[in-house]
């Protein structure tokens, strides 16, 4: 056979068509998907995006828990880290520091669990976001002062023709919530290195459980919902503001904004994601005209708006 005839490598991921995407998306509402693909690992990825038409719109997505998609569904292909991607070991580096690379796919509080284990300390509060290292990644997630971003050594990314690459924080715009490649390549996360300072595994435990408790104290867990919705503005709370305004319990249909957690927005049953969205519509726009402070969102949104083209 020719050496010019090369056959494109089948691929050994799931791949599904028109896929709804309330079963990946933590608020369990939306539409669904064109394509969807969960990778069986990161040469399957690379031959999967290396093979997409140039120009469809990619999105990849990690356990849904920072995710809207409207209910018109997403025009384009979804990459599905969790279940994918899932390597997580040490690396050795000069000095007592404890180095994790972790797959995108690895969910946040199985990377806390791992720095503990490993005499780490510092991942502990990443044991109550419920979302991927790529989504973690990709939404710089935090909380009780502690930021994903701050641990990052560097990060490993993929393009949508396959290409590797790995990346140092000094290449990405940080923020609180932000992070931006400062080259503008549309490029997505698969996995990182990270370093925790040295611990023990008996505290870093005992703390991680006291986060926990505090979340289940004080957020609506039992309801699908997506965390906060809107970022702190400077020196304030989204949480208070909402609440100031008496936004407590306001719903439309099976979206409300929770009563226990004003920053956030709980299905409550049969909620469709215009419903959800009208509910941060009309918070943003109350919090704005009674208190004067314009919300940012932290939850992001894509897809069409049902009867609507893309
Ligand atoms: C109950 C609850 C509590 C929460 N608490 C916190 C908290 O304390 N702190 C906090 O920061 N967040 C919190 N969140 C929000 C959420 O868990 C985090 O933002 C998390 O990092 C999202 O990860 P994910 O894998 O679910 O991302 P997804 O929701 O799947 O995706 C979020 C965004 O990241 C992008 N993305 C996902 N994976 C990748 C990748 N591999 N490469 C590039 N882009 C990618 C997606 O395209 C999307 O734009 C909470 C959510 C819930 C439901």
């Amino acid at each position: 056979m020719s050496d010019a005839i090369r056959l494109a490598p089948a691929l050994r991921g799931e791949l599904r068509h028109d896929e709804p995407m309330a079963k990946h998306v933590s608020w369990r509402a939306g539409g669904r998907a064109r394509t969807f693909f969960r990778p069986a690992d990161l040469e399957d990825l690379q031959a999967f995006l290396a093979a997409r038409p140039a120009g469809e719109p990619v999105l990849f997505v990690g356990l849904g828990s920072n995710l809207l998609v409207r209910d018109g569904g997403f025009a384009g292909c979804v990459v599905f880290t969790h279940h994918a991607l899932t390597g997580i070991g040490s690396a050795p580096l000069p000095g007592p520091r404890l180095v994790v690379v972790a797959g995108a796919g690895v969910p946040a509080p199985h990377l806390a669990r791992y720095v503990a284990r490993h005499a780490g300390a510092g991942a502990e509060w990443l044991a109550g976001v419920p979302g991927t290292v790529g989504g973690a990644l990709a939404m710089n997630a935090g909380c009780y002062g502690g930021e994903t971003w701050n641990h990052v050594v560097s990060v490993r990314t993929i393009d949508r023709t396959g290409v590797l690459r790995t990346r140092t924080p000094q290449d990405y715009e940080i923020g609180y919530r932000h992070v931006v490649a400062r080259d503008g390549a549309e490029e997505w996360f698969v996995g990182g290195t990270f370093a925790f300072d040295a611990g023990d595994e008996a505290g870093a435990m005992a703390r991680m459980k006291a986060l926990l408790v505090k979340r289940v104290a004080t957020q609506p867990l039992s309801l699908p919902n997506a965390g906060s919705v809107f970022r702190n503005p400077p020196g304030d709370h989204a949480a208070r503001l909402i609440e100031a305004c008496g936004l407590k319990g306001f719903a439309v249909g099976g979206a409300q904004v929770s009563r226990r957690h004003a920053n956030f927005i709980v299905n409550a049953g049969g909620a469709s994601a215009a419903d959800i969205e009208a509910v941060i519509d009309h918070v943003h726009a109350t919090v704005r005209a009674r208190a004067g402070v314009e919300l940012v969102r932290e939850v992001r949104i894509v897809g069409a708006v049902e009867g609507r083209a893309p």
